[in-house]
């Protein structure tokens, strides 16, 4: 394979923004690992076996005709890194592989992708409908700005097939949601809005940035566009920003030329982290998931906790449909919330949620207080203080976002010291 893909592969350095996601050109029966290792690779003539890192802004050409027939279309080809860049697109074919898409667009960061996608298919008069369980900043920008532009944004329960059903307007044109969403991981029937959304002539959104490919395909259960969050698992270890959107050519066409014409665009620096992300991401997720299902077992069995906002557990309403929308066995994600609520506290003895919550939290020793997730450090927050505390208090209720809530991103270290850690708070309560 390598030969011949390598040739291919260099041609590729002629490739211009229409490239297809041929990624797949490493033929259809290798599996999602050796694709996540080797999809999209651009080799040079230096012959260099790890992916390479293109810092250039610009590119040059051979003559000023060559130039021109680079900027009247009949040649195709890199003209600035704020269009195409080869270390982003090596991420972009790669990423567009694992999520089965023919085409992926990187962005400057996850909510890059979420603009993007507002700008590219939606204007005024346009009606945005999403689940209320939704990252904090894509609220807002949903509230703040594109409100402002003119589109109408209503939202509703993530699980709620009905409520989804009759919202529909007869200018929706995207149904966005999370699955599993942030904080308290709920799971929406990717299939069933699917089906509402092809009935209704809608593009269904999916923000997969919780699950990742490894774990579950949105595009494969019927979703049109996959939004990521790069910056969480497919880095994995929280160290630089990006995002992207996966889905058809012709539908990643309109997302490439809003990142071109907006500059929304990724560093190449930042695409080499998470291209070599990728890599390893099916690993880490499935030691992500084997802490995570062991971390929600000591929670639901502990007193003090009083509720395990997280769909690996049997009796979670959604654990079947997670069930079946998940393609990696006992793989449920490793985001979960969790209520406090000590066992002996009536409710009208002073029981301060908020500081029983603020308590376990600052009884941790080892986890890291930080609102970022899906980093191979354990993290835990306290969501109705920091992410979710610019939405209003009506906003809050209705997202579920109870002050007893604790948000968990369960890390790589070893199971047994993070129980421990959480333990110390929720021992004391
Ligand atoms: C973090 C996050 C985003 C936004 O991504 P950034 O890279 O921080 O801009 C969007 N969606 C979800 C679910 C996230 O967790």
């Amino acid at each position: 394979m390598s030969q011949t893909q390598t040739k291919d592969e260099s041609s590729l350095n002629e490739l211009d923004p229409n490239w297809r996601n041929d990624a797949l050109d490493l033929g259809l029966d290798y599996g999602m690992q050796t694709i996540a290792v080797r999809a999209g690779q651009h080799r040079t003539d230096e012959g260099e076996h790890s992916e390479p890192i293109f810092t250039t802004s610009s590119y040059v050409y051979t003559s000023a005709s060559d130039a021109a027939a680079h900027f009247d279309g009949t040649k195709t080809g890199n003209v600035y890194s704020r269009h195409t860049n080869p270390s982003v697109r090596t991420f972009e074919r790669r990423l567009a592989a694992l999520e089965n898409g023919e085409r992926a667009v990187a962005t400057a960061s996850g909510m890059g992708a979420i603009l993007t996608m507002c700008l590219a298919y939606l204007k005024a008069g346009d009606h945005l409908l999403a689940a209320n369980q939704l990252f904090g900043s894509s609220i807002g920008l949903f509230d703040n700005y594109m409100a402002k532009f003119g589109v109408e944004v209503s939202y509703v329960d993530c699980f709620d097939n009905e409520a989804w059903a009759s919202a529909v307007q007869s200018n929706t044109k995207v149904i966005y949601c999370e699955s599993p969403s942030n904080p308290l991981a709920q799971i929406c029937d990717i299939g069933y809005l699917s089906e509402l959304c092809k009935a209704n002539d809608i593009l269904l959104v999916v923000d997969n940035c919780f699950a990742t490919p490894a774990l579950q395909r949105p595009l494969e259960l019927g979703a049109d566009v996959v939004i990521h969050s790069a910056t969480k698992y497919l880095d994995g270890q929280g160290r630089v920003l990006g995002g992207a959107l996966v889905g058809s050519d012709k539908l990643m066409q309109e997302a490439f030329t809003v990142v071109r014409s907006g500059g929304i665009s990724m560093s190449p620096f930042n695409a080499w982290v998470f291209t070599k992300g990728l890599e390893t991401l099916k690993l880490r997720m499935q030691a992500h998931c084997a802490n995570a299902n062991q971390v929600a077992e000591f929670l639901v069995r502990h007193p003090n906790v009083s509720k395990v906002h997280f769909s690996g557990l049997s009796d979670h309403p959604s654990h079947e449909l997670t069930k079946r929308q998940h393609h990696m066995k006992d793989g449920y994600g490793a985001i979960m919330g969790f209520e406090v609520k000590p066992s002996d506290s009536g409710d009208s003895h002073g029981f301060n949620a908020k500081v029983a919550a603020w308590h376990v939290i600052d009884s941790t020793q080892m986890v890291s207080i930080t609102n970022n997730l899906g980093d191979a450090k354990t993290t835990i927050t306290h969501p109705a203080t920091t992410t979710h505390f610019r939405l209003s208090p009506e906003a809050r209720a209705e997202a579920g976002v109870e002050d007893s809530l604790i948000r968990l991103s369960v890390g790589l270290e070893d199971v047994e010291d993070i129980i421990k850690d959480l333990a110390r708070g929720l021992d004391s309560l």
